[in-house]
């Protein structure tokens, strides 16, 4: 009998990674920039490192090396695909540019662009509610695919409790184009505003009946952040269309409330997500027993850091529907399948 070769399991039903930043410096013509200043560059230049990137990265091809460098994991790895992250610019209450705070920018055509270029990425664009042209650009990015809209709003400034917000936020539950929201502590990017971790900020969104993930569950980032894992938890209980995403939990800190995330009926409204190109350390889950020995040997020997986030996550214990949840709540989210054609709905 002739040898049948393994069957790939089909595209469109396996795992996808729902929360992958893209980054660049400009080359090619992408649009995107990146000002890393004071002590976020030796951490940039470790997270380089830490994903397989030159040091030189930064001065280089940042853009294209970033893309192949995602495309080849993906294809190695258990995955379908990738939800890519546009990241809009920080902007005041009036819908002005702040040129400080802005550590990095991706625009939504390049996020778009690569989706339409390759099936493996799912384009999440990025709009500053207050932005002058906000509803012209959520129209515009919803006529070109977009599958979901990110935001951050302790670093963007973004206050989503802002009554002036309504009709963006609704036009964005007319639409199912869900919202992943930052929530919780960051270290990684400057704060703007710290009050805005608090998920609570994302109540309005939540009854206009937009779908929300928050973003890490609200947990701390760093030792000294407050906590709000329980109040996304509790929030959980009162919004159906509220869910939260594993992202950065192979990180020291935020993977402390795993246990808690593994129980009904929280687990049922959780979403995967790695966070790439933050580090992915199994080491924190193994010294809370979240994985043993052996499977945290077997993960860190893992060199594709999409690949040991997933496999340290299912080494947890989240089931087989944490990684496939997100196709159902993505606007047109084929994912797997791309959006070529660029069918807005
Ligand atoms: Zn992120």
């Amino acid at each position: 009998m002739a040898p049948v070769a393994p069957t790939k399991p089909d595209l469109a039903s396996r795992p996808i990674d729902m929360h992958v930043h893209v980054v660049g410096n400009g080359t090619g013509g992408t649009g995107c920039w990146l000002r890393v200043t004071g002590w976020h560059r030796p951490l940039a230049a470790l997270m380089l490192r830490h994903i397989g990137l030159p040091g030189d990265a930064m001065s280089g091809d940042l853009d294209g090396l970033c893309v192949e460098l995602l495309l080849k994991q993906i294809r190695c790895s258990s995955l379908g695909g990738a939800v890519i992250l546009a990241q809009d610019q920080v902007h005041d209450d009036q819908g002005k540019v702040m040129a400080d705070p802005g550590a990095f920018y991706v625009p939504n055509d390049y996020v778009i662009a690569l989706a339409r270029k390759h099936s493996e990425f799912l384009p999440a664009v990025s709009i500053h509610p207050a932005r002058p042209d906000a509803l012209e650009e959520l129209e515009r990015c919803l006529a070109a695919g977009a599958v979901m809209m990110k935001c951050l709003p302790n670093c963007q400034n973004i206050n989503c409790a802002d009554r002036r917000f309504t009709r963006f936020w609704e036009r964005m539950a007319e639409a199912k184009l869900p919202l992943l929201a930052h929530t919780g502590g960051e270290h990684t990017l400057p704060v703007v505003q710290p009050a805005y971790a608090d998920p609570r900020i994302l109540t309005l969104p939540l009854e206009c009946g937009v779908t929300v993930i928050a973003a890490h569950c609200a947990t701390k980032s760093g030792l000294f952040d407050p906590e709000y894992f329980h109040v996304f938890a509790e929030m959980t209980r009162r919004f159906p269309n509220l869910y939260g995403d594993t992202s950065a939990f192979n990180v020291p800190i935020r993977g402390r409330h795993v246990p808690e995330c593994l129980k009904e009926p929280l687990v049922g409204r959780m979403v995967h997500g790695s966070d790439f190109p933050v580090p992915v350390y199994g080491h924190w889950a193994w010294m809370r027993g979240s994985v043993n020995w052996k499977s945290f040997r077997r993960c860190q020997r893992e060199r594709n850091l999409l690949e040991r986030d997933y496999q340290l996550k299912v080494a947890m214990g989240f089931p087989p529907e944490t990684f496939t949840r997100i196709r159902g709540l993505l606007r047109n989210g084929k994912a797997g399948e791309g959006i070529a054609g660029g069918k807005g709905r």
